[in-house]
């Protein structure tokens, strides 16, 4: 039918639907991402992807040194000193071994394991490079720890292919270009999503479809349901509820009255039900580059040139999460293990590789002028970071400007495609770009 006259109003902000009892708040939205521009409602037509990065600590441990392969490792704190496992491998937990278990359990389970401490900053290193790749597929990425990330890729479709597809290339591109594995659950919902990361690890990808929701719920355990601890468990199977069936056949005001507000919620999770956003991380403060060099840098040229590839790095992960940043810092290491640190503000919050490239390379000549000496590190940040929300549109644009973006454009295009190292700027004996 058409509809003529003045247009119909708009759905309220917020409004609560019915579904078997249980009430949901639908939560309308838009999205500020001009490709995706269009309104939906939760929990429908969402399709989340769940990245899970197998035995992430151990792999990156097996990455660096090859000679770890096929051995049983175990990564975490001293077993002398009571520490923990924060990653048994594969093949060390064929012994029995876990994560969160003493190391000195461990090691007793698995004497001939090779015992591994933590290195946190290289596994920051590797999990950054895996947003990186996510950020190809959607901005909507919500990081759950060092090793699991959360992606809306509802709409993606007409850009990316279908959800199931996308969850494949994501596999793909983290193996090809970092030699790692990742287990990845597509579904309609993050608690389907996390669930069917977990079904088929390690190397698997699993898509749960609204249409057998309750084939693969059913007969699972309670346990399964995110957020149920063993206290809850305990408490369900006292009433004789052991498997997500059970629980969801189990009239919801018996849950109500057992759990109060949460029985609501294991009412709806049982249901396939889980109406929680992906909420893109908004504690990011910086985003920044660094690299320590195998041999100290003196020379100008050199620096130089590290130090525009990592801004072009810097800016891109800028473009690819709407972001703009207000201030960018140097930060240089000496041979002696002495760190500085210098800052700029800018005139104003920028992505533009051009302009955060003048401000950090005046901060390296203003440097170099004065104090220049080998580095063993050298690394730039770009803070003070603003959403597109925050910023208003030139009324009239500069061209220069404009000219640059379309630069940067052509430039993440062509990185998105073949890679981040495929490009970079010509020039960079610096002459020209002062
Ligand atoms: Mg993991």
């Amino acid at each position: 039918m058409e509809h003529l006259g003045p247009e119909p109003p708009r759905a309220e902000k917020r409004c609560r639907i019915l579904i078997r009892g249980c009430q949901l708040p639908i939560i309308r939205y838009e999205l500020s991402i001009p490709d995706y521009r269009y309104s939906m409602l939760w929990g429908m037509s969402r399709w989340i992807i769940h990245v899970d990065m197998d035995e992430f600590f151990a792999a990156v441990e097996r990455l660096d040194n090859p000679a770890l392969r096929g051995k049983p490792l175990l990564v975490g704190g001293d077993p002398k000193a009571r520490g923990v496992v924060s990653t048994a491998s594969y093949e060390a937990r064929a012994f029995g071994c876990h994560s969160a278990m003493p190391m000195a359990t461990a090691v007793r389970r698995c004497p001939h394991a090779v015992v591994l401490q933590v290195r946190g900053q290289r596994y920051h290193q590797v999990s950054e490079q895996v947003l990186d790749i996510l950020e190809q597929f959607s901005p909507m990425i919500e990081p759950l720890s060092i090793d699991e990330a959360f992606l809306d890729v509802s709409g993606c479709e007409r850009l990316l292919g279908p959800a199931p597809e996308i969850g494949k290339q994501i596999k793909q591109r983290i193996r090809g270009r970092l030699g790692l594995t990742a287990s990845v659950g597509v579904a309609p919902n993050k608690f389907l999503a996390k669930l069917a990361s977990d079904l088929r690890k390690p190397d698997g990808l699993v898509v749960i479809t609204k249409d057998h929701i309750r084939d693969v719920l059913d007969p699972l355990g309670i346990e399964r349901l995110w957020g149920v601890g063993p206290a809850a468990a305990k408490g369900l199977r006292r009433l004789d509820i052991h498997t997500i069936g059970q629980l969801r056949l189990a009239p919801v005001e018996l849950l109500r009255e057992r759990f109060g507000q949460v029985g609501d919620h294991y009412h709806c999770l049982a249901n396939g039900i889980d109406c929680r956003p992906v909420v893109p991380d908004s504690r990011t403060k910086s985003i920044g580059r660094e690299q320590t060099f195998a041999a100290d840098i003196e020379d100008m040229d050199e620096l130089i040139r590290v130090l525009l590839n990592q801004t072009e790095q810097v800016a891109r992960r800028l473009r690819r999460g709407g972001l703009k940043a207000r201030s960018v810092t140097l930060k240089l290491r000496y041979v002696d293990f002495t760190t500085i640190t210098r800052s700029a503000t800018l005139t104003e919050p920028t992505n533009i590789t051009e302009v955060l490239w003048r401000g950090v390379r005046r901060l390296l000549d203003k440097w170099a002028a004065r104090h220049r000496r080998p580095l063993r590190l050298l690394g730039m940040t770009a803070s003070q970071l603003t959403g597109r929300e925050g910023l208003q549109e030139t009324l009239f644009p500069d061209p220069q400007r404009t000219g640059q973006e379309r630069i940067d454009e052509a430039m993440d295009r062509i990185a998105e495609r073949f890679g981040d190292r495929s490009i970079c700027r010509g020039g960079t004996n610096g002459a020209d770009r002062k």
